[in-house]
């Protein structure tokens, strides 16, 4: 899974945390927390909020208290807080491992805004019908966009991302019931942003009928969704990769890490331990 931002402008830098970063305490099983933990640490909006009360309760307090605390000199802290709202935010047992990508679009969901917005990003899709040609369109908010990662294909992250863009054809059980032609048609469904996120979260699908696929994805420090754009808004900026979750090992024994961008530095958090690294090694 990566994160990629809009270029920033204007953000006020926050303190530089300790030389690598600070790790963060596995209590068992517990490194999909730890690894998204440390992607939110990596946006800096995020380490400038301002948190109503240490004792607060809520999912966003919560996060931003383990944020803050990354940013602190220190041995490797245990993210209590986040810990004890795991099992509100999704199904899980203590103990037991859980996904990463779950667990980060569960905490977007259940922070609020100006938080909230940083991950919202806006598509419409358009069904056109190949009967007569009218055309339907919905727009939606999305959050993050999921990839299917084909097991005999090498497709980079940038290939993966022009197809999920491609027009889809419906027809046959998915065909399109027309209004207009009162009846059910063959069309075409092709997506695009109205607005795009100003922090992207692309998730990789690597998990396909119970199967992990190991397949390594090449991909870009730098991301263009202009050509993604609904014709006639605005441009974009390219996006620059910010954090990446990894899962390795197999899908019952795994193990995540993370590896974020501050200050043009690259930091590989392994729950405690921390290194600081570079893209050669990330690729
Ligand atoms: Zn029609």
């Amino acid at each position: 899974m990566s994160l990629a931002r809009e270029p920033e402008r204007n953000v006020e830098r926050s303190p530089s945390p300790t030389k690598t970063g600070r790790g963060l305490r596995n209590t068992g099983n517990s490194c999909f927390l730890n690894a998204t933990i440390q992607c939110f640490g990596a946006i800096d909006e995020l380490n400038q909020m301002h948190i109503s009360t240490k004792k607060s309760t809520t999912t966003q307090d919560r996060l931003l208290v383990c944020v803050r605390e990354l940013q602190a000199m220190g041995t490797a802290y245990t993210p209590a807080p986040l810990i004890q709202q795991i099992p509100n935010l999704i199904r899980y047992n203590k103990g037991e491992p859980a996904h990463a990508h779950e667990l980060l679009i569960a905490l977007i969901n259940d922070i609020s805004e100006p938080i909230s917005q940083l991950f919202q990003g806006q598509m419409v899709s358009m069904v056109k019908c190949s009967s007569c040609d009218g055309s339907m369109t919905k727009t939606d908010n999305t959050q993050d966009i999921s990839l299917h990662i084909e097991e005999d294909a090498s497709l980079s992250l940038e290939e993966s991302l022009y197809d999920f863009f491609q027009p889809e054809t419906l027809e046959g059980e998915n065909a399109y019931w027309c209004d207009t032609c009162q009846t059910s048609c063959r069309a075409t469904k092709t997506l695009s942003y109205t607005r795009k996120h100003k922090i992207l979260i692309i998730h990789s699908k690597r998990l396909i009928l119970g199967k992990k696929i190991q397949n390594h994805i090449p991909f870009d420090t730098t991301l263009d969704l202009g050509p993604y754009m609904t014709p006639g808004h605005a441009p974009t900026h390219d996006m620059n990769l910010v954090g990446i979750i990894s899962h390795q090992g197999t899908k019952d024994n795994g193990h995540y890490t993370a590896m974020t961008k501050r200050e043009d530095k690259w930091t590989l958090y392994n729950d405690a331990i921390t290194t600081q690294t570079t893209m050669k090694h990330i690729h």
